[in-house]
């Protein structure tokens, strides 16, 4: 069903299904894995030209300066047409706004339009193996030396990181300062001689991202992002320009959920215990479809996500867990020739990523529940 936004949505939304069903090719619908790559990203460049890219974006930067509700249908529309969307999917939503927001001039000319064609792609070097959710414990070096930096270390679950042309790389330039504080943000040509990329493969057997190892590798002071020792504030201070991002998590779900459905429901081994579990997921897809138009609605009112981001992402990711494991009990064999194996596998990522359950549950004890704040280990 297509809600009615108003003209100038509709007349948006009317726009953008014409385009899609002209320009999108019919094999590239749904394509996320690394062997179509090449592909998404050709794709990418046709998305840019015609202003879909980033429609959140400021126009002077390719974006259209699109309004919540603009960004809203556009979620719908290429969740709808199955479109992939931008390569650089870090990058456009997390990275380009620290750059637009806390960037020079010719930082801002020099990186922004090449990143939302897919001329270069992007990655974020922030984990470490001994620092994830604790980013202020990274210890990857940066030592001035004159107007430039030698960095030393190493980065850990860099997606995209194997096909990266440039990192946003969080580093300590300061060791004596209190952690929070010795932090720098540099972006980081990777074709630097001493950088050195190991791919690494998944347990559903493909290439996501990448370990990083820094070796004496020399980098200008003019790579610095922010303020030399601002790079906790670049990290956690910049928030993306989309108001309609939530929206994407319960129309992915919404998908998976009817996939799962047309998979699984006509299978004789849906006994009265199975019917359950698949009517607990569709219980499931509504209740994130409502949060995600109340955060909508708080956005379209000019009132920016806070912790409430965090349930959406709670929600959400054990969602999306919960349906790949009914298919996957449902199908038994099938599954594995349906996708739905995979789907599985790759499910346990979606709890860790952008921040794992538990420290979602923190925040939400701490800011939404106005619980103590947690003991730190270093009394802090
Ligand atoms: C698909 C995917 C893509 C990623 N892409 C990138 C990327 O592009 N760039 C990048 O830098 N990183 C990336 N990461 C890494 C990701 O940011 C980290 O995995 C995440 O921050 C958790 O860190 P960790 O793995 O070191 O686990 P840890 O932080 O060591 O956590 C281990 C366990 O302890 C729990 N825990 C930690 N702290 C607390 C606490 N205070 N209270 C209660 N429990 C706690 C965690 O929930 C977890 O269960 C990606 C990860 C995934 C899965």
């Amino acid at each position: 069903m297509d809600l009615s936004f108003g003209t100038e949505a509709d007349d948006f939304r009317a726009a953008l299904r014409r385009w899609l069903e002209s320009s999108l090719p019919r094999d590239l619908r749904g394509m996320a894995d690394d062997t179509t790559f090449d592909r998404r990203r050709a794709w990418n460049a046709t998305l840019y030209e015609a202003g879909y890219a980033a429609i959140d974006w400021p126009a002077e930067f390719g974006g259209r300066d699109a309004s919540v509700l603009e960004q809203l249908v556009y979620n719908q529309e290429m969740a709808r047409a199955g479109a992939p969307g931008p390569i650089n999917a870090i990058g456009v939503a997390n990275i380009a706004p620290a750059i637009m927001t806390l960037g020079t001039e010719e930082q801002k000319a020099r990186f922004l339009r090449p990143m939302l064609r897919g001329d270069e792609i992007w990655s974020q070097g922030m984990s470490e193996p001994g620092a994830g959710s604790d980013l202020a414990s990274l210890r990857c070096r940066a030592e001035r030396d004159g107007d430039r930096f030698l960095v030393n270390g190493q980065k850990t679950w860099n997606s995209l990181g194997h096909r990266a042309d440039w990192c946003q790389l969080y580093v300590r330039t300061d060791p004596e300062a209190p952690k929070h504080e010795g932090m720098t943000c540099l972006l980081v040509d990777m074709h630097t001689p001493g950088v050195e990329t190991r791919p690494i493969t998944t347990i559903g057997g493909s290439l996501e991202f990448a370990e990083v190892f820094f070796t004496d590798v020399e980098v200008p002071a003019s790579a610095v992002l922010g303020e030399i020792g601002a790079g906790w504030h670049v990290a956690t201070r910049t928030l993306g320009f989309e108001r309609a991002g939530v929206a994407k998590l319960a129309l992915m779900l919404r998908e998976n959920f009817d996939r799962l459905l047309a998979d699984a429901g006509s299978e004789r081994r849906v006994d009265p215990v199975n019917r359950q579990r698949l009517a607990a997921c569709y219980i499931d897809t509504e209740l994130l479809r409502l949060l995600a138009e109340r955060t909508i609605s708080a956005a379209m009112h000019g009132r920016m996500p806070g912790a409430e981001a965090s349930v959406v992402k709670l929600a959400w990711s054990s969602m999306e867990q919960r349906v790949a494991e009914t298919a996957v009990d449902i199908l038994g064999l099938a599954a594995s020739s349906t996708g739905w194996e995979d789907r599985l596998l790759a499910s346990r990522s979606l709890t860790i990523a952008g921040g794992t359950t538990e420290v979602n549950k923190n925040i939400v004890g701490e800011r939404v529940l106005g619980l103590p704040r947690e003991p730190k280990a270093s009394g802090g």
